[in-house]
């Protein structure tokens, strides 16, 4: 076999390898056909990698996108252009509101006993005298009541002459005790206590509030009867509800029976009180609404 021929042979085995190449290019219609549909496919997947949000688009899945951001501005900007609400109308008890924000959370109770040489020996507060004076409290003036730790009464309202505490000095040492100056508070003692009435420099009391004010003062020391305890209770609520209603700018009423009556000294008037009389009543609605 010459070189030529030889020459010849390889020439023929390229053409009929190009022409089987040719032939898988473009062979039939529907090889040709599933290779061209294939290629979107390929596509996707490969730009499926990418993150192109813009290619994910074009398949249909981010379509409601757009519309969901359209809507959320839509519902901002009605938001933004709503018109203000109209103020409500002026309310006639505007001026209670405004009372109101001076009314207590919480009235304390604190019990003041003395350490000193008394009459009848050294004076704590019974237990039984601190739940009458919560519960006369809390059914009057439906607030918060806290019992605080006892403390002993302050050496500056003793009044030696007459072996008792001066009411006034106990109501700014009460101020200084209190936990809040938003609240109440009730200074409750066993000792005898008394203050400056009219022509009586040293006048013996049941108690004494500040009006209006946060403190005032209380004694057991008059209250006491012998007929029975539950006397003595309620005469001890009434005289808390009385010098506490002082504390909310209760003066003293001249309505026969009103809790808020001038006792004058009298533990007679205390025991014919039966509650408060009608303006009384509406004044302290007033207060504590
Ligand atoms: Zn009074
Ligand atoms: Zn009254």
């Amino acid at each position: 076999m010459s070189s030529l021929d030889s020459g010849a042979r390889h020439m023929r085995r390229q053409c009929r390898s190009q022409e089987s190449e040719a032939s898988n290019l473009h062979g039939s219609g529907r090889r040709g056909d599933h290779t061209l549909q294939a290629l979107p496919d390929r596509l996707w997947l490969s730009e499926a990698n990418s993150s192109d949000w813009a290619v994910r688009r074009q398949t249909g899945r981010y379509q409601w996108l757009p519309i969901l951001i359209l809507c959320i501005f839509a519902i901002s900007l009605a938001g933004c252009v709503r018109p203000p609400r109209p103020l409500p109308p002026a309310r006639a008890n505007d001026v209670v509101a405004e009372q109101n924000q001076s009314t207590p959370r919480t009235i304390y109770i604190q019990p003041l006993e003395s350490l000193r040489a008394q009459p009848l020996g050294a004076r704590r507060v019974r237990k039984e005298a601190v739940d009458e004076a919560a519960s006369a409290i809390e059914a009057t003036y439906k607030v918060k009541v806290v019992v605080l730790p006892t403390k002993p009464l302050p050496d500056a309202a003793y009044y030696k002459p007459r072996r008792r505490y001066r009411a006034e000095k106990l109501l700014s040492a009460l101020e200084g005790m209190m936990p809040s100056g938003e609240d109440k508070i009730v200074g409750l003692t066993e000792v005898d206590i008394s203050t400056t009435k009219g022509e009586y420099p040293d006048w013996g009391i049941f108690g004494l509030g500040n009006m209006p004010g946060q403190a005032c003062v209380v004694s057991t020391w008059r209250l006491s009867s012998r007929k029975s305890q539950q006397i003595f209770r309620k005469r001890l609520g009434k005289v808390i509800v009385h010098e506490l209603g002082h504390t909310f700018g209760l003066d003293h009423c001249p309505v026969r029976g009103c809790l808020m009556e001038d006792a004058r000294g009298r533990v007679s008037t205390v025991d014919r009180e039966t509650g408060f009389c009608e303006s009384c009543r509406k004044r302290l609605r007033e207060v504590l609404r």
